[in-house]
């Protein structure tokens, strides 16, 4: 949205740059000397390390996963560095996503005409990137969102891939067509279909696979989007959908890639990220206004990114088997015990143990999750995700937790053995 203002802001702080960086020279020496995180000594809040603690919060290990609602995952000391380096400077943020973008698709090596967009996560890029793709860069229809006059109004989705995230799309004003054949899909398919969502992890159940549902959204010259939040691992997921014809894709940042916790990715058609930039913060009067992302953010997810792009995959794979191996060790020496492995298909594709007992061990799976949640200190561990017992991963462990983890696990099974 305002294109002209945009454009002629943006030579504006060109000749601004020049003037700055002979300000920062000057200025370099000083920054130089400043504190790193983790250096600068605090009063008050903070003072004793774990700000948490003073608030009377308990932190707790994870053995769960990647989940929003304990926080996600933990960005890397280098994130946390560039962070840092970001929030001490004012910039544009439409340049600076501008810039973001292209670097990212440069790293994810995208075909010509793609790029990216860091979002708050996730779910913001499934929202601007539909709003986008409903509004292109009409101002007015970005200011008029949810109210979709004059524009398409309906998303075609398999039944099979409603999940609560879809609550995004609908915000934007659109209604869910819901399909299950290959031949509802055709009769759905009108002028008022706007797109054609695909849920990744949804795949096996849907009778519409991921390449084919891409390849009839081209049939139909429908844009498609993928939400693949948590599909990575394995890192070739950042540009596979793309390749197999993706318009759009979502990823949220702060699950595995161990970007921060307010950041995702929206990846794809370089005119629809634009479009979808629009419709989101800092642009005001528009829908995405409060998914706001900060420099700090948008710095951070490219660290993270470029850290993920250069990890040996294989290897952490192996350290995250090792910890349950270490756990299982231990629990399996008390009789009833027994573990076995698993690896998801598709979303949280990392080792996984089942653990389940039988009747000698007089406790529920759900009873002994809450004594572990109740012990000091505290831990998260999974319900059996449809299969009997307990289920755990370890990629969000960080060192020693396995130990702890096999600790109190024992002792809880062993107190409580016939
Ligand atoms: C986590 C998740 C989201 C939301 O991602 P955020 O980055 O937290 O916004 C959306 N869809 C699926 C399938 C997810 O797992």
């Amino acid at each position: 949205m305002g294109l002209t203002w945009y454009w002629s802001r943006r030579g504006f702080l060109s000749s601004l740059a020049m003037a700055a960086s002979t300000l920062l020279m000057s200025r370099r020496s000083s920054a130089a000397n400043r504190a790193e995180p983790g250096d600068t000594r605090l009063s008050g809040f903070g003072q004793s390390g774990n700000p948490y603690e003073e608030l009377g919060v308990t932190t707790v290990i994870n053995a769960q996963g990647t989940m929003t609602m304990l926080g996600g995952s933990l960005i890397r000391p280098e994130v946390e560095v560039v962070m840092a380096q970001a929030s001490r400077h004012f910039v544009s943020i439409p340049e600076l996503e501008e810039a973001a973008g292209q670097r990212i698709a440069e790293m994810l090596k995208l075909p010509e005409g793609s790029s990216a967009l860091v979002t708050s996560g996730a779910a913001a890029a499934m929202q601007s990137g539909l709003a986008g793709i409903l509004t292109g860069d009409n101002e007015n229809l970005i200011k008029q969102l949810p109210d979709l006059t004059g524009m398409k109004s309906e998303v075609i989705i398999q039944k099979s891939h409603r999940n609560p995230f879809d609550h995004q799309l609908r915000a934007t004003g659109v209604k869910l067509i819901e399909i299950e054949t290959r031949d509802e899909l055709r009769m759905a398919v009108s002028e008022r279909t706007a797109m054609m969502h695909f849920t990744n992890f949804a795949n096996e159940a849907g009778q519409i696979k991921v390449d084919e549902w891409a390849k009839l959204a081209k049939e139909y010259k429908l844009p498609c989007f993928n939400d693949a939040a948590a599909d990575t691992p394995p890192v070739s997921h950042l540009w596979d959908y793309i390749h197999i014809g993706y318009d759009l894709v979502a990823f949220s940042g702060g699950k595995a890639m161990r970007g921060p916790q307010c950041a995702g990715l929206l990846i794809g058609r370089k005119d629809l990220v634009r479009y979808a930039l629009l419709n989101n913060s800092p642009h005001e009067d528009t829908l995405g206004r409060g998914q706001k992302v900060g420099k700090e953010e948008i710095l951070g997810m490219i660290k993270a990114l470029e850290l993920y792009l250069n990890e040996d995959h294989d290897a952490r794979s192996k350290e995250w088997q090792e910890r349950l191996e270490l756990i299982s060790r231990e629990i399996t020496q008390i009789p009833g015990v027994s573990t076995s492995f698993f690896t998801p298909d598709i979303a949280n594709h990392v080792p996984h143990m089942q653990i389940t007992w039988d009747a000698r061990i007089r406790w529920t799976p759900q009873q002994v999750a809450q004594l572990l949640r109740n012990s000091r200190p505290s831990i998260v561990i999974g319900g059996g995700e449809g299969k009997p017992g307990l289920a755990m991963n370890s990629f969000m462990l960080q060192p020693g937790e396995d130990q702890i983890v096999a600790e109190r696990l024992s002792q809880i099974l062993r107190d409580h053995s016939a």
